[in-house]
């Protein structure tokens, strides 16, 4: 192990600077919802410090900062436990930016006879619509029918989905004809089509959900810093007792105690289960799925499409999203776990060619504005070969040292992982058994009158304060790029109020630039490294670094 700076190193500024904790351990609705000076930093240094601060000995430490880790963290804190969360990279930066960017119980997984599985995720998209609704939106999805057929059977799967979904359920489905299937979707391909079904589920920005978790954490006390690696375990009497933790910033080692560890760690948890005993088998299989970002021209209309075969007898979705329509997605075994996985050129050809069959207009590498690949953590089967047949249900493992790994399930359903993961972390460590109040937790920006659609409807409650801070300088209120809904106050935004820390932290998970226009995003990339810059005290050379580095990634997500 490397030389530990002190659990302290940083120290002199422990303790909380949110409110009691004690505050929390009841039930509770909400917390902190908007921007005022009292408002304690979303800020680096302050969550470093207090992380490391002398004597602290965490109840639980989350290791991983995607949807998993987050929505943990989240629960452990909303129950008054002390918490804290270290991502190695960036907030999200893993599969939880890389979604489909549904909240949906999974209409593909009811064609599998996985009833419990939908119920519960179901069951969490009402949650999550309640609890974030300027996240969170409700989607109509048309199921084209080609076959005499598949009006029927679809539309019987269709009504159990909607009868699972019970009182949290959205509008009913229902037929359509040939006509109206193609008012909701003008640029289906008519020839051959006899009509469809359409039904309700929700759509969301994943990584603007990873980052509001994030702040939500800070409003309840806890503390979540990212690049910060757990490289180690701590052990005492064959018991983890906290993790050694490297800042990337740097390279300073320090040990954070810990009561109980979770590892969140997604598709990299067999190498933390293997820090904690080498021996310990791989309970992953990851499979990859990638997604084609397009013009909006080639699916105009507000309703999603969801086709529900493909040749390789999966759904494939193109969905409308921040007027853009996403393509996706494949599901391709990988022995190897990347934080930037590549698509590969079959998986390209194949979304190309779906999509060609079902619109209109046949897009073409050009016509991607960009491409994006993430890795499903998938837990193993014993007999299970193929991906597409392996668990999409979330899994839970306590090791013997007491480490908790909690992994598999969807975005969709992050916030009963937490809740099992927090459950089982109370246990491991014989903290006090405290009521889980995620359910109705409301999260950070949430406000009576979300406002989808309007400007920066995703801040919520925060909209106004940014928009004194767009009216602070002129330049600020200045869109970034012409093919982009971006302004330039959201860069500084980020640096001040969401521990943006790189030109990438902002182009692909506060804003979602990258996704939008890769391209695009690339020129920009100077912009948002002096107004960065200019936010966290960086020289020139940070700046030409930050750009380099940003537009060799941007350049993995277009294709020609
Ligand atoms: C193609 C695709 C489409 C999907 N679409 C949907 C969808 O539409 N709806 C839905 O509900 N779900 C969807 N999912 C599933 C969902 O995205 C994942 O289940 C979820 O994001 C997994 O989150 P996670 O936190 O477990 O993993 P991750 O998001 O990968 O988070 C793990 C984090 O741990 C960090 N980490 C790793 N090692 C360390 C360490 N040693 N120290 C500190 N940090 C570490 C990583 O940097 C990473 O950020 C999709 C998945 C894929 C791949």
């Amino acid at each position: 192990m490397a030389a530990l700076g002190d659990s302290g190193g940083l120290g002199g500024q422990g303790g909380h600077i949110g409110p009691p904790l004690q505050e929390y351990a009841g039930p509770l609705r909400h917390v902190w919802y908007c921007y005022s000076p009292r408002m304690p930093a979303f800020d680096r240094d302050a969550m470093l410090a207090q992380l490391l601060a002398p004597g602290e000995v965490w109840d639980i430490l989350v290791v991983g900062g995607g949807a998993t880790g987050l929505g943990t963290a989240v629960d452990a804190a909303a129950r008054g436990y002390r918490t804290a969360l270290v991502e190695g990279h960036d907030f999200a930066k893993g599969t939880s930016s890389r979604s489909t960017k549904l909240v949906h119980g999974g209409v593909r997984y009811l064609q599998h006879g996985n009833v419990l599985l939908v119920l519960e995720a179901l069951r969490e998209r009402g949650r999550l619509l309640r609890n974030a609704p300027h996240l969170v939106r409700d989607l109509a999805f048309v199921v084209p029918s080609y076959d005499w057929w598949e009006g029927p059977f679809y539309g019987a799967g269709l009504k159990l989905y909607d009868l699972l979904a019970g009182r949290m359920g959205l509008e009913p489905s229902h037929l359509l004809s040939r006509e109206e299937t193609l008012d909701r979707i003008p640029t289906l391909e008519p020839q051959g089509l006899r009509g469809g079904i359409v039904y309700q589920d929700a759509q969301f920005d994943d990584a603007r959900l990873a980052v509001t978790l994030a702040r939500t954490l800070l409003d309840l006390g806890g503390v979540a810093v990212n690049y910060a690696k757990a490289v180690g375990l701590l052990k005492e009497s064959g018991l983890v007792r906290g993790a050694v933790v490297r800042d990337e910033e740097t390279g300073a080692e320090s040990a954070v105690r810990a009561r109980a560890i979770v590892n969140a760690t997604g598709v990299f948890a067999d190498d933390l289960r293997r820090l904690d005993d080498p021996e310990s088998p791989p309970v992953l299989a990851p499979s990859q799925g990638i997604h084609l970002v397009l013009d909006r021209r080639f699916q105009p209309g507000a309703s999603a499409i969801l086709v529900p075969h493909t040749d390789d007898r999966r759904v494939l979705f193109a969905v409308p999203w921040q007027d853009r329509v996403v393509v996706g997605t494949t599901d391709t075994p990988v022995a190897e776990r990347s934080l930037e996985p590549r698509p590969l050129p079959e998986e390209i050809e194949f979304l190309l060619t779906h999509a060609a069959r079902y619109l209109t207009q046949d897009p073409k590498p050009a016509d991607v504005l960009s491409c994006f690949a993430g890795l499903r953590p998938l837990v193993r089967g014993r007999t299970a070969e193929k991906t597409a047949a392996l668990s999409r249900d979330h899994t839970l493992l306590v090791s013997p040292s007491g480490l908790i790994t909690i992994t598999g399930g969807k975005w969709t359903t992050y916030r009963r992982m937490g809740e099992d993961a927090t459950d089982k972390a109370a246990l491991v460590a014989g903290l006090d058994e405290r009521p889980c109040p995620t359910a109705d937790l409301h999260l950070h920006g949430w406000t009576e009158e979300a406002r989808s659609g309007s400007a920066w409807a995703e801040y919520g409650a925060d909209a106004p304060a940014l928009a004194r801070l767009a009216a602070e300088r002129p330049d600020w209120d200045e869109p970034l790029h012409f093919n982009l809904p971006y302004r330039t106050c959201e860069v500084v935004w980020a640096a001040r109020h969401e521990m943006a820390r790189t030109v990438e932290d902002v182009l692909a998970r506060r804003t979602r630039a990258l996704l939008l226009d890769a391209r695009a995003s690339a020129e920009i990339a100077p912009a948002v490294a002096a107004l960065l810059a200019a936010e966290l005290g960086k020289d020139e050379p940070w700046q030409r670094r930050q750009v380099e580095a940003y537009r060799e990634l941007a350049r993995g997500y277009w294709l020609e």
